[in-house]
């Protein structure tokens, strides 16, 4: 090893190689959005002498070559390290610019006894100012706190429909203030959360989490989500942050508490993979219970159909004026007047066999949409279908669907929640080929028409005269729906089952 040590705050960006001799504080693979996908870099953050703390970048093609040297407390030299300006996101530790390995350089293994090294590093934000950084990426955030609670591991599906593995922490600080971390993929697993629920029966338990993000589920629910960049202290009597912690807690000990996490793989057991044609048969009532797979295309909206509703606070019914204010539907009684307007949105969906209709309530209509029906609604009608609602219309995906009991069973063809977005398919340049008089006995008239003509519907519904049928006996059976509608406004999952026929009706149209 030869020439002259730079401390970490002299090094600039400029047209020279440096001699660095620093500590491994963490190390990280970074692989984009999956931990399936290829290595994108190696990551690290190294620590000199003096305390000041630099992330390192290692491309993908030399890390199995240094990887022996890559350990966290590791004490390095490292010769012709280059200098490069930070990005603006993202950023581990505070400071301009960044290490980054190049096929010159070459590194030496150094005393990792040496106590003049520090072992870790953070900027510690408090738990109450944490929910201002909510979405933003500018930089990770570090958190100390007590941990008061934590999950087992679940295999959850993430936004992109992958499953993987989360748990969940939550902190404590001396205030009381709380923060849920969610710690996801392989850190999920690492986390020793026997050995923290076993000591956190009489003790404190003191963590320090480096490299989280802030974010926010369903617009109001904000929380820590801990990933690959994530790593954690805990208990760590030569940490001096948390022995001052330590100090400001009470001498009673409250144990940890455990949180059920439930697995997203129990919702797919025993799920039957159903075509349309087939769910189209299920009966509403002995099969309330069942979740069926479907792939499905989003052909339609159903002209008129309101794509949000008022929901009672506190039991989800839907709220109708009444003679003070708003007053909830629900059967046996609710109090509730206040409301939030939540996401009932219809689609039409169909494969090749046959259309069924989709309703998506809140939850999977946020994941669906992106944002709540409360912002949405701040910017469109309830009767005007929003462009963020419309612009699924031809997308293709797999859902996990249950029936809509009430719903269905006044309905010729049953109504389906979607459960569950297994996976999404993307924009379909052509929609559903479905083949749906044959064999298809849910509209009245057809069955008093192929009652004589049975082999010949096909060809039938492409004369005019054929259409003309069905429009006046379709009105027919609009007008009964009519008489039934009043009965459906007492439940959410109740909708205008009057639009249900007349979207029956325009397909008709557009068919005939
Ligand atoms: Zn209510």
């Amino acid at each position: 090893m030869q020439g002259k040590i730079t401390p970490l705050s002299e090094l600039r960006p400029m047209n020279t190689l440096y001699n660095v001799h620093v500590r491994v504080s963490r190390t990280w693979e970074y692989r984009g959005k999956s931990e399936k996908n290829p290595l994108i870099h190696f990551d690290m953050v190294v620590i000199d002498q003096k305390g000041y703390a630099m992330y390192y970048e290692v491309p993908p093609q030399v890390v199995d070559q240094f990887k022996q040297y890559f350990q966290e407390g590791k004490v390095l030299y490292i010769c012709n390290a280059c200098v490069e300006r930070a990005k603006p996101g993202y950023r581990v530790v505070d400071g301009p610019y960044i290490l980054k390995l190049i096929m010159r350089t070459q590194i030496f293994e150094g005393n990792s006894n040496d106590t003049n090294f520090p072992k870790y590093v953070f900027s510690l934000t408090p738990i109450e100012m944490l929910p201002q950084y909510a979405r933003r990426t500018d930089r990770f955030l570090d958190v100390i706190g007590k941990i008061i609670a934590i999950s087992n591991a679940a295999v959850v599906r993430n936004t992109s429909g992958d499953l993987m593995m989360r748990r969940l922490i939550t902190l404590q600080d001396h205030k009381g203030n709380t923060i849920d971390l969610s710690l996801s993929g392989q850190r999920a697993l690492e986390f020793d959360a026997e050995a923290v629920f076993h000591i956190g029966q009489n003790h404190h338990v003191i963590a320090i989490f480096v490299g989280t993000l802030m974010k926010i589920y369903r617009e109001d629910y904000k929380f820590l989500s801990g990933t690959s960049a994530c790593r954690w202290y805990i208990n760590e009597n030569d940490i001096p942050a948390m022995r001052t912690f330590q100090r400001g807690l009470p001498s009673q000990v409250t144990p940890i508490k455990k949180l059920e996490l439930q697995s997203e793989d129990y919702m797919e057991q025993g799920v039957e993979e159903k075509t349309l044609f087939d769910l189209k048969q299920i009966d509403p009532l002995t099969d309330k219970n069942k979740r069926f797979q479907c792939t499905v295309t989003l052909i339609s909206i159903p002209e008129k159909e309101q794509w949000c509703y008022r929901a009672c606070r506190v039991c989800n019914s839907r709220m109708i004026p009444g003679d003070d204010g708003y007053q909830c539907t629900k059967i046996d009684g609710c109090s509730c007047k206040q409301y939030d307007w939540k996401y009932k949105v219809c689609f039409r969906g169909a494969d090749d066999t046959h259309s069924l209709e989709f309703m998506f309530f809140e939850k999977k209509g946020v994941e669906l949409i992106g944002k709540s029906a409360k912002t949405l609604r701040k910017q469109h009608d309830p009767s005007s279908i929003p462009p963020e609602i419309s612009q699924w219309i031809s997308h293709k995906f797999i859902f996990i669907v249950k029936v809509l009991f009430k719903r269905s069973v006044r309905n010729m063809d049953p109504s389906f929640e979607v459960v569950m977005i297994k996976q999404r398919h993307g924009k379909q340049a052509t929609l559903p080929n479905i083949i749906q008089s044959v064999s298809n006995d849910d509209l009245p008239p057809l069955v008093t028409i192929s009652s004589k003509q049975k082999t010949d519907q096909q060809s039938l519904s492409y004369t005019p005269q054929f259409t003309d049928i069905q429009d006046m006996d379709v009105d027919q059976q609009s007008d009964a729906w009519d008489t039934t509608e009043n009965h459906s406004k007492s439940q959410i999952n109740d909708n205008d089952d009057k639009k249900h026929e007349e979207q029956k009706r325009k397909k008709l149209k557009i068919e005939g």
